[in-house]
């Protein structure tokens, strides 16, 4: 049922379709009244555009505080190199501000020059918001593919890293990958398109969106959003003022 291919606006809760939340942003999340000047992008894997995020970005911010954004949530695994490319592959420095570019743009981001991992990111709006200090403020993020284990009903929790190439399915439920004979090769499943890359476990992925927390949190936040990890109080803080 939960598919990557509907989300959820982090600022309300709601759920939508990959297009249908641009509108959305556009229309009820663009703040008219004034304070910073941003570019509205929507990011997805190149290959698996399943996985797809929109951020609200500064036109006087740089493309580094993207590609930092990036590394957390979808890509981090062991500190490889990373670069933004234009059209015709040419490079794009990661000074570049985000006021070079205009609505319709697309630009390729590229991480790891080994297994490398592309991202598509397209400019779809200008917009306004709140002045906040944090550069990118996530917007709307896919909701997690849910994978099956392969040898019972459970859903996965990780997967086989020797078993991806030649198996339909290498996802295993915690329980099964613990008697699976490459036990020393899983990997957790994550919401990146980088999952079961290198040694890609989403560890710096706080931004996982909780679309059923406890009645009580509810009551006590009357917002439908809990984080995981570390830095869960400052996000929520965060998401709270900026909103
Ligand atoms: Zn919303
Ligand atoms: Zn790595
Ligand atoms: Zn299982
Ligand atoms: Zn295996």
């Amino acid at each position: 049922m939960a598919s990557g291919l509907t989300g959820n606006c982090y600022l309300c809760g709601k759920e939508f379709g990959k297009t249908a939340v641009r509108n959305h942003l556009m229309k009820v999340h663009n703040n008219q009244t004034g304070g910073q000047k941003c570019c509205l992008l929507k990011i997805e894997g190149a290959y698996n555009k399943d996985y797809w995020l929109y951020i609200d970005v500064p036109v006087t911010s740089a493309l580094s505080g993207v590609d930092a954004f990036l590394r957390k949530i979808w890509l981090e695994c062991c500190g490889h190199m990373s670069a933004f490319f234009g059209p015709g592959h040419a490079q794009v420095s990661k000074n570049r501000k985000l006021d070079a570019f205009s609505v319709g743009d697309k630009l390729l981001h590229e991480y790891d020059f080994g297994s490398t991992i592309e991202t598509l990111i397209t400019v779809i709006g200008e917009t306004t918001r709140k002045t906040q200090k944090e550069s990118v403020r996530l917007l709307a993020r896919n909701i997690p593919p849910v994978f099956s284990c392969c040898s019972c009903v459970e859903s996965a929790t990780v997967l086989c890293t020797e078993c991806i190439f030649d198996s339909d399915n290498p996802f295993f439920c915690q329980k099964c990958g613990e008697a699976h004979e490459h036990v020393d090769m899983m990997l957790a499943v994550s919401n990146s398109p980088r999952m079961g890359v290198c040694g890609y476990e989403g560890e710096l992925d706080i931004f996982t969106f909780n679309p059923q927390p406890s009645q009580k949190k509810r009551d006590h936040l009357n917002y439908p959003i809990e984080y995981s990890g570390e830095g869960q109080d400052f996000d929520l803080l965060f998401l709270f003022f900026y909103s």
